[in-house]
């Protein structure tokens, strides 16, 4: 394509201007300390009762609470609000409503009702909920979320809301989180007990790290695969690409760094703690990531973020791609999920202690993390499956389509160690009953540890574990919410395995002691540090027993092992049902991304690739003509030789792309046809992802041969490079 207007220079439409971050940090959140300006000290008192101590909501504080709440935003020009919730199809929520109520005296009032606080009935009803809403109960509520603070975006109130059915299953991704965050809570809690009576309760961080590639928005127009899929579908890669790693870590283009600005400030008004950006890996591709927060609360700016900067982004002119895998051939983006573990006395249960003491509880959280991985690692990749995910994973780059924990030479060496010692040699109480843990002397050392595995999918990273395979499109949520109840599940298991054995008379220490011992051993299969992406691993994982499965339909299928509804149901985060409906909108949203996918790159192909491939068959065989016409026969065969080549070369492809396109047509009439949502996932990833592919192959062979003025989608080269 000939480059015309798509980089003369518009300014930003920028409101921004630089003010003091600690005079707009969370300027439009409703926080604490506003609270307490707005809302009388006893109901505050048991509101802080409710996020603090896990005290169940009564409806009777609702009231009083969006009396301030509403003040608070009268006062800051919010005339709407909206319950903000997430449902299933990824993305959020709202249904805005204006704070108008009747005043029977033939006027009207602003306020918003406890009622309206509390719940709403946004009904919702085409959000997708796998079939659990298909009775006349199908309503669809939400209601407040009081462990988030509500915050305003233009002249809307927003409150983070769960959004349940009539009969309370859950049809989002925040109910089951915060299900998932209290059960770990509860079962962490108790084995932080073994070892300080002290703690009370165990909180869930999660810091994640957003990647995500910005692209020209008037090359993105031209580009209807990127206008309705959020990748492209086809596409040469261009001669320079990620190669020379140059963008890594590299000066950020000034245009670029004008968008980053304003969102880091818009982030901030909104209590977004964000802290470090950065250019990535591939051309055009960017990270950002905030301090670390409790899980749902990160996990909603998570939400907030990525609506904000698709704002922002089209202010600047670029359009903010958040597909895992935009462009074929270079890195695609992910979304690394740091988590961890933290008590209410402030220790972090994933950092290595200052005494041997405090080591053992570390090694018992991590060994009890390894174990839930070992067990769920194929739920665990069901987590973070999609459409698009699917391309990243197991693509030769991160991450690799089997789940394994990194943890670096000096860990691994504790726990050999831990594994080989007798407990006698291990643990050691002296005179004082105090305890020591002779072996598996942890340095502090390991808090600085770089020794960084990035073909890892779950790392340990020190003090917290990074789940690497999250897509950059998901809700963290999901993974979070599947690490979370594993996790849980595992604690309570080992919490009950060493209660018996203290009512068996044994004392606590070598009890202790013995099942991490045995834990090592049983889980040892997960543990991987060397190269994720190498063949070899693959046969090995396999021979380890570990889930090997590529396809997304089957990867799905991990949600409704014996094993995942054993644990789920157990920790009370999803029942039967709703595993089985959250497979099922799983399902259809597979299905769906590839209906479109294939259908768009049906269109495209006949409306942009084979009119100039075309085109340019008849500009060359008018050339042979003249040629022939010109020159005696035998020279004008020699002069049309490379002319002929390419033609046939070119006709070769064109037919190709015109019977498979044929075939796509009827593949997907056959997949449509499909009742059963796994059965037509099933059909999608066999039949029309390979065709896809083969056409995308021969429409790359056409660009690269095909006259560049002629060709009409923006190429690689193109829509690559910022400047
Ligand atoms: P890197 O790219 O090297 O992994 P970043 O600094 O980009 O590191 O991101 C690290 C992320 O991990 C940040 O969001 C940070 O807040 C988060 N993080 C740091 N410590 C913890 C912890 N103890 N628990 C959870 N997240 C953490
Ligand atoms: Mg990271």
């Amino acid at each position: 394509m000939a480059l015309t207007s798509a980089w003369e220079h518009r300014p930003p439409q920028t409101s921004s201007t630089c003010a003091s971050l600690e005079t707009i940090f969370a300027e439009n959140v409703f926080t604490r300390k506003i609270m307490s300006e707005y809302i009388p000290e006893n109901i505050l008192s048991q509101l802080f009762d409710v996020i603090d101590n896990n005290k169940p909501l009564g409806r009777d504080i609702a009231g009083s609470v969006a009396l301030g709440m509403k003040k608070w935003a009268h006062e800051h020009g919010a005339t709407h609000f909206t319950h903000w919730f997430q449902p299933l199809n990824g993305g959020t929520a709202e249904k805005h409503e204006s704070f108008i109520e009747i005043d029977h005296k033939g006027g009207v009032l602003e306020q918003l009702s406890g009622n309206e606080l509390y719940q709403q009935e946004p009904d919702a009803s085409s959000f997708p909920s796998g079939g659990l809403r298909n009775t006349f109960e199908a309503r669809g509520y939400s209601a407040w979320d009081p462990t988030s603070p509500a915050f305003i975006i233009g002249d809307t109130l927003c409150i983070p809301t769960i959004f349940v059915a009539y009969t309370g299953v859950a049809l989002d991704y925040k109910t089951p989180l915060i299900r998932s965050i209290d059960a770990i809570d509860k079962a962490a809690t108790e084995v932080c007990n073994f070892f300080d009576k002290n703690v009370k309760r165990v909180h869930v961080n999660l810091g994640w790290e957003q990647e995500y590639f910005l692209v020209d928005e008037s090359l993105w127009a031209m580009r209807p695969d990127l206008v309705m899929t959020g990748r492209t579908l086809m596409g040469h890669a261009s001669a320079k690409n990620q190669q020379l790693d140059d963008h890594y870590f590299g000066t950020i283009p000034e245009r670029v760094l004008q968008f980053m600005t304003e969102l880091e400030i818009e982030s901030h008004r909104l209590g977004i703690p964000v802290k470090t950006r950065h250019n990535e890996v591939a051309p055009n591709q960017f990270e950002l990531a905030p301090i670390y927060e409790d899980a749902n609360l990160a996990n909603d700016h998570n939400q907030l973020l990525m609506s904000l900067m698709e704002r922002i982004a089209r202010k600047h002119h670029f359009c903010v791609l958040f597909h895992e895998k935009p462009f074929s051939g270079i890195n695609g983006s992910g979304k690394h999920c740091n988590w961890s573990l933290e008590t209410n006395t402030g220790i972090n249960l994933l950092s290595p202690g200052k005494n041997p003491y405090s080591n053992l509880q570390f090694v018992t959280f991590l060994v009890n993390v390894l174990m839930a991985v070992h067990e769920h690692n194929g739920l665990l990749k069901a987590s973070i499956a999609s459409a698009g995910n699917a391309h990243r994973l197991g693509a030769n780059e991160a991450p690799p389509s089997v789940i394994s924990v990194f943890l670096g030479t000096q860990l691994t060496a504790a726990l050999d160690e831990i594994e080989n010692a007798t407990a006698e040699q291990a643990i050691v109480i002296n005179a004082k009953k105090e305890m020591k843990l002779g072996v598996a002397h942890i340095p502090e050392i390991l808090l600085d540890n770089t020794d960084r595995n990035r073909t890892s999918p779950f790392a340990f990273t020190g003090n917290r574990f990074e789940f690497r395979a999250v897509g950059s499109s998901a809700n963290c949520a999901a993974a979070m919410l599947a690490l979370n109840s594993a996790v849980a599940n595992q604690l309570i298991n080992f919490k009950n395995e060493v209660e018996s054995l203290i009512n068996a008379g044994e004392p606590k220490e070598k009890v202790l002691f013995k099942i991490i011992q045995r834990y090592i051993r049983q889980c040892k299969a997960i543990r991987f540090d060397g190269n994720g992406y190498a063949e070899e691993w693959l046969r090995e994982a396999e021979k380890r027993g570990l889930d090997c499965e590529t396809s997304v339909p089957l990867i799905i299928d991990r949600y409704l092992s014996d094993s995942s509804m054993r644990m789920f149901t157990q920790t009370g985060v999803l029942t039967k049902e709703e595993l089985q409906s959250r497979c099922e909108v799983k399902w259809e949203n597979y299905s769906i991304k590839l209906q479109i996918e294939s259908r768009v790159m049906g269109d495209m192909v006949i409306n942009h690739v084979l009119p100039p491939a075309e085109r340019y068959l008849s500009v060359l065989l008018d050339n042979i003509l003249k040629i022939k016409s010109i020159f005696p026969e035998n020279e004008a065969e020699e002069l049309t030789k490379q002319d002929r080549q390419l033609v046939r070369k070119i006709k070769e492809h064109i037919s190709a792309i015109i019977s498979e396109v044929d075939s796509l047509k009827l593949q997907r009439k056959t997949a449509n046809h499909e009742p059963d949502l796994r059965q037509k996932a099933i059909l999608f990833h066999d039949n029309i992802f390979p065709l896809m592919e083969s056409i995308r192959h021969h429409v790359n062979a056409l660009e690269l041969v095909v006259d560049d003025e002629l060709w009409t989608l923006p190429k690689y080269r193109e829509l690559l490079f910022i400047k």
